[in-house]
């Protein structure tokens, strides 16, 4: 018989019951008590409908109120010493880890993988050591044994949680550490065993990356002592081909290694071409756990029965990797045509449709006939569809020339036009573009779009957060400003409800970070721009300022890594038709007579493949799709961009390959380390964010002067901007306007200390 699993399941919950429960905690609207009901009676919910759908073994341990590795930090007793707390670590403690406090910064928050989702990074010293606290894990585990549930509890392995943290301190490496953290797994594993355990899941997707050999070599004997005293290990890989590693793994006293067939379908032919290991229990994902679209039943069906064939009950089938990057059930849709609800699969769905491969393989495909033919016709419903291809967009990308991804003159040139447009003073100070989203703007927005409020009232009442915004900015002195984005509830979403090929779903949350989520639009056909985006509102907010305003748009990059996208055409083609589209917004924020317009590329980088092989590929369309939107502009308009919360060192070249005149980014959370790089240049304006948006806490002049007297050791004084690492919106005006009055104080204070003979000139446009 065939063994089905799933890797992981969101811990948000179907109306994202936990991100309600999470933010009424903060505000102090519930107690510890009430947060671990909630907590309690989601895992129950989602695993019983995990069960429902058939599964032999469902994932236990994976949930999380904030996030996975911040919980492992918290298991394996390694939270930095920073924080000055000693053993369990309760929610007020956790929290803190997670968001700051007072004393101590929030650890870093970075992507996990090429996912939209982001981590708590681990921080090490040559001191850390590991100790395990379970508690809370084995609760859970317990939870789930009481519901006489099928539990298969689940860890991130310890090569991953090392490989994912952070050096905190020169000359020792992290893999020094396994030998200490070893022992802490060993313990949390024994107890597993001990609890009667059968199987527990090690996920390890660090396999995906490029792992240094030091790594690989570690995997024998570190697996060797985890196997002596746990349950049966799953070893789980994901998101990428694990390449050479394969044989090692294949030969690992692992009880079964989980293949990501989704991502590189070949892991399968190359796994059983190698040696039989028949102590090994071979998993294979063949379901897409982060896509949309339904699986192509009789592919994967003749993929499995090949692996059968050899493997017997050996075989065991899943999701390629956890489901926490897809919504949680399909079926919660109501508004989303027909025809395009035929092509879908969510979380749920996607576990049926293991229940059904699993029923093809072992009692044969005539069993699963019904469900073959009707996937079958979706498929085909899908590729002969009228509603997919737009003749006009694949013409103009046809046609597109050299010269539309690129800028009249070179930067140089460019700059000196800008300089003598907008006479901006030195360490000019901006925002990232929203500012907080009071209740009162969401419930505006919500009204507007229930039709309960006219479209004249809705207007006029965002025209007011706009004025409002604008005063503000010019009372707090910021040199350009921002229309704040009242009239946005997601950046791209924003503008894929604007644009043609996009389709939206009510209930489609996906995690982003702790109680935050995101609502990916659907990308299924091609993309086009009917008509002007977000012209009306950066012309109102301009016409109340002399001061500029910035046009404020979402990159082709971002649309479409932070979309469900296409799986019928490449990223890179997709990317295409959606810069045409930001060009043609390009060209009329700047016939309106708006002169600076940012173009966001937050995910720039996670759009990056894992393996480095792929890199140069990717980074050369990437660069070229943001040219694409950005150039079709004269010199004395200025085209910022903006990064944030992912590694750039890396790929500094690409970023400045973007060409954009000023790029803001985010810096403070890491302290500047991509700055203090000696590799690090970037030929062009940049300002690197001096306070983490992300934190309560309102940010000190004295800090802000200190940490732009840093920068000024890595970009000059002409290139230097100053602005918040990321955007406001989710924090409150109490907060943020404290934090820009000190900012705006902080850049002054350097004026004064580098310039003292310049006044301080107001900006005309
Ligand atoms: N302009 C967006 C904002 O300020 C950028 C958000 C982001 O970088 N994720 O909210
Ligand atoms: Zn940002």
């Amino acid at each position: 018989m065939t063994t089905t699993h799933n890797l992981g399941f969101p811990s948000i919950g179907h109306k994202r019951e936990l991100k309600k429960a999470l933010e009424f905690y903060w505000q102090g609207q519930c107690n510890d008590e009430t947060l671990v009901t909630i907590g309690r009676h989601l895992r129950a919910k989602h695993w019983h409908l995990q069960q429902e759908t058939g599964l032999d073994w469902v994932p236990v341990g994976e949930f999380s109120y904030y996030d996975r590795m911040l919980d492992m930090i918290c298991l394996l007793g390694s939270v930095p010493k920073r924080f000055g707390f000693d053993g369990e670590i309760g929610f007020a403690e956790y929290f803190a880890l997670a968001r700051g406090n007072k004393a101590q910064p929030a650890l870093e928050m970075t992507k996990w993988f090429d996912t939209n989702y982001h981590y708590i990074v681990p921080e090490f010293t040559a001191e850390t050591t590991f100790e395990a606290f379970p508690e809370k894990f084995l609760g859970m585990v317990e939870e789930a044994l009481q519901l006489n549930l099928a539990a298969k509890p689940v860890l991130i392995g310890p090569l991953t949680f090392l490989c994912l943290g952070k050096e905190k301190e020169d000359g020792f490496e992290r893999l020094s550490l396994l030998s200490r953290l070893i022992p802490a797994y060993q313990s949390i594993l024994s107890q597993l065993k001990a609890r009667g355990i059968e199987w527990v899941q090690l996920d390890e997707p660090a396999l995906a990356l490029d792992l240094p050999q030091a790594w690989v070599q570690q995997l024998q004997p570190a697996y060797k002592a985890l196997a002596q005293v746990a349950p049966k290990i799953l070893l789980t890989t994901y998101f990428e081909s694990v390449g050479d590693s394969l044989p090692l793994l294949k030969s690992l006293p692992v009880a079964g290694l989980h293949l990501d067939l989704t991502a590189a379908a070949d892991q399968l032919e190359a796994y059983l071409s190698l040696p039989d290991n028949a102590d090994q229990v071979l998993s294979v994902g063949v379901v897409d756990g982060r896509g949309i679209w339904k699986t192509d039943l009789q592919a994967a069906l003749s993929m499995l029965e090949k692996a059968r064939l050899r493997l017997g009950d050996r075989l065991w089938v899943a999701p390629g990797c956890s489901l926490l990057h897809v919504p949680v059930d399909l079926a919660q849709e109501t508004t989303i045509e027909p025809e395009l609800k035929d092509w879908l699969a969510f979380g749920l769905q996607k576990l049926q449709e293991l229940n059904t491969l699993r029923q093809g393989l072992d009692l044969g495909a005539s069993s699963i006939q019904g469900e073959l033919a009707a996937n079958r016709q979706s498929m085909q419903n899908r590729a002969h569809s009228g509603h997919i291809c737009n003749p006009q967009v694949r013409e103009r990308i046809r046609n597109l020339s050299a010269d539309a991804a690129m800028r009249q003159h070179d930067f140089s040139i460019r700059q000196k036009r800008q300089q003598e447009k907008f006479r901006l003073p030195l360490f000019p100070t901006t925002t990232i573009g929203s500012f907080p989203q009071t209740d009162e703007i969401r419930e505006l927005r919500s009204a507007s779009k229930k039709g309960k409020i006219s479209g004249a009232d809705y207007e006029f009442a965002m025209r007011s957060e706009i004025r409002e915004c604008i005063e503000m900015q010019e009372k707090m002195g910021l040199d350009v400003l921002v229309h704040g984005e009242p009239e946005r509830n997601d950046m791209v979403e924003y503008f894929g409800e604007q644009l043609q090929g996009f389709a939206f779903t009510q209930h489609g949350w996906v995690q982003s970070y702790g109680s935050r989520c995101v609502k990916p639009p659907v990308i299924y056909g091609d993309v086009w721009r009917e008509q002007s985006m977000t012209v009306s509102w950066i012309r109102y907010a301009q016409s109340l300022t002399t001061r500029p305003v910035k046009g404020m748009l979402t990159g082709p990059v971002t649309i479409l890594q932070w979309s469900f996208y296409r799986n019928d055409q490449s990223r890179e083609e997709t990317a295409l038709q959606i810069a045409l589209a930001i060009r043609d917004e390009v060209c009329d924020l700047e016939q309106a007579g708006i002169r600076v317009i940012q173009i966001d590329e937050p995910a720039y980088r996670e759009g990056l493949p894992l393996k480095r092989k792929d890199w140069n590929a990717y980074l050369e369309w990437a660069s070229r799709v943001f040219r694409v939107a950005a150039s079709g502009v004269g010199d004395d308009t200025q085209i910022h961009t903006h990064m944030c919360y992912s590694e750039f060192h890396d790929i500094m070249p690409a970023i400045a390959a973007m060409d954009a005149d000023v790029i803001t980014i985010e810096a403070s959370r890491s302290d500047l380390e991509l700055l203090q790089r000696d590799s690090f240049h970037y030929p062009n304006e940049i300002g690197p964010g001096v306070y983490d948006v992300h934190s309560p806490e309102v940010p000190e002049v004295g800090q802000m002067v200190a940490l732009l007297e840093k920068m000024r050791g890595a970009v000059a004084d002409d290139n230097l901007w100053v602005n918040p690492d990321c955007g406001l919106k989710t924090r409150q005006w109490k907060e943020v306007k404290p934090a820009l009055e000190n900012m705006v104080a902080a850049a002054r204070q350097l004026r004064e200390k580098v310039q003292p003979e310049k006044q301080v000139s107001l900006t005309n446009i």
